[in-house]
């Protein structure tokens, strides 16, 4: 179960409470509802409080990050709070395509007659692109808002998914990555990344692969990650002591050497969000995915990107997430164009130029109940508001859009802040959906 944040009189944060103690407040006139998304409530005499130590944990992904609060309780560590971001990096790339397209099409059209600019572009040292610079800020954001309504002591995040100069190199690793629980995990993921998720010789996949030596050990070949791929059983057996050369997959060899180039950019994103956070001035923690990914095993829980968040580094070793925990599903859907006139595919004025953006105190984004009483919409609807200038506005709700809805039926809910909320699944449900495939695959 979700904890309920929240605030003093003072707006200062305190320990998130259970939803029931909640409830309790609130009906007592003792506390307000301060947000909907997540659910904060602000208490109206009470002036400060004890609170225990708080992590925030994170996973940054390149699609979905998850995020949660964990605190740590006299009986140990515990999930108090979860959610999933799913951010808007391929959308930031798409629009910033048709733009380029756009005015590509528009210079060739006007100035037909200037010859084409040649390497005039430069940026900045260490410049992110815009789609992985907007999965670093709205991480940013969340660490600071979860920060002013809950009273977050400790930062913790994944850094790097495979940390491939300690795979590669054994004299600056010590024991404990060459050897240790540890060493497996993080070879293991990392061949899979680099493979495909595949076997390398006959290309099946969704089956429990094998670590292959392409030069056999007993031919003298080394432990290193350039001499390893990814078999299937069959294969593996087949192969023998042969070479992968020998074996009729000559290209293999070539294919090893080769780093992972994903793994590079993946890491050069987690480089700038882990200077990011370390200005925060918090006491920070790390740790890669092979750690995740054993300690998560280790405690039987099942994939998901909030949990694998609670289970980042050291001090996830033992946290306890309660099967009925469902995180809070994040979509980040930006805040409004910047652009002033949509255009056709020619690259054509389409609409006029846009007037403000807020109608009859709604804006788009918004989330809004709607309770209409006659005609063919009646009915309640809860959801997202898409407004018009006229008044009548558009509502998705998770069943579908009803449009043509009048501003007078409308009430407020949850004011746009750039975000779509959900509730997620919950981890009980989670498990038996993962229990099923975890037997095809490993
Ligand atoms: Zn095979």
């Amino acid at each position: 179960m979700q904890r309920v944040l929240v605030l003093d009189k003072n707006k200062t944060p305190l320990m998130p409470c259970h939803s029931a103690r909640a409830r309790q407040l609130l009906t007592r006139g003792k506390a307000a509802v301060y947000r909907r998304y997540p659910f904060t409530i602000i208490l109206k005499e009470r002036d400060g409080g004890d609170a225990q130590p708080v992590t925030f944990k994170v996973d940054p992904g390149s699609k979905t990050t998850g995020i949660a609060l964990v605190a740590d309780f006299k009986r140990g560590k515990r999930v108090i709070w979860a959610g999933e971001i799913t951010h808007r990096g391929q959308q930031i790339r798409d629009k910033l395509l048709s733009r380029r397209q756009v005015r590509h099409s528009r210079r060739s059209r006007k100035t037909r007659y200037r010859p084409p600019r040649f390497l005039n572009r430069h940026c900045a040292e260490g410049k992110l692109a815009p789609s992985l610079q907007s999965r670093i800020e709205t991480i940013l954001t969340w660490v600071g808002r979860l920060r002013r309504w809950s009273s977050i002591s400790s930062l913790s995040m994944e850094f790097v998914r495979f940390d491939t100069q300690l795979m590669q190199n054994a004299e600056i690793s010590g024991v404990e990555y060459q050897q240790g629980e540890l060493a497996g995990y993080q070879v293991r993921e990392y061949l899979l990344e680099k493979w495909g998720r595949e076997c390398a010789y006959c290309g099946v996949d969704n089956t429990p692969f094998e670590i292959d030596h392409i030069i056999p050990k007993s031919r003298g070949g080394s432990n290193r990650v350039s001499n390893l791929t990814l078999a299937c059983h069959e294969c593996n057996q087949r192969k023998g002591s042969q070479t992968a050369a020998e074996f009729g997959h000559p290209n293999i060899q070539q294919q090893a050497k080769q780093p992972l180039k994903d793994a590079a950019a993946v890491n050069a994103t987690r480089w700038a969000l882990w200077r990011r956070m370390d200005t925060l001035g918090l006491p920070l923690e790390v740790g890669t995915g092979g750690r995740t990914k054993f300690n998560r095993r280790k405690q039987n829980y099942p994939k998901a990107h909030w949990v694998d968040a609670a289970c980042v580094g050291e001090s996830g070793e033992q946290v306890y997430i309660k099967p009925s925990h469902a995180p809070l599903q994040i979509k980040a859907m930006g805040n409004q164009s910047r652009q002033m006139c949509s255009v056709d595919k020619y690259g054509f004025p389409r609409t006029r130029a846009k007037h403000g953006r807020v109608h009859f105190g709604f804006q788009t984004g918004d989330i809004i109940s709607v309770i209409v009483t006659k005609g063919t919409k009646y009915g309640m609807y809860v959801g997202r508001v898409s407004v018009r200038a006229s008044g009548s506005f558009n509502i998705t709700t998770p069943t579908g859009t009803v449009q043509g809805i009048g501003y007078r039926y409308c009430t407020p809910i949850h004011k746009s802040d750039g975000y779509l909320y959900e509730k997620g699944e919950a981890l009980s449900s989670a498990t038996t959906r993962v229990a099923v495939s975890s037997r095809q695959i490993q």
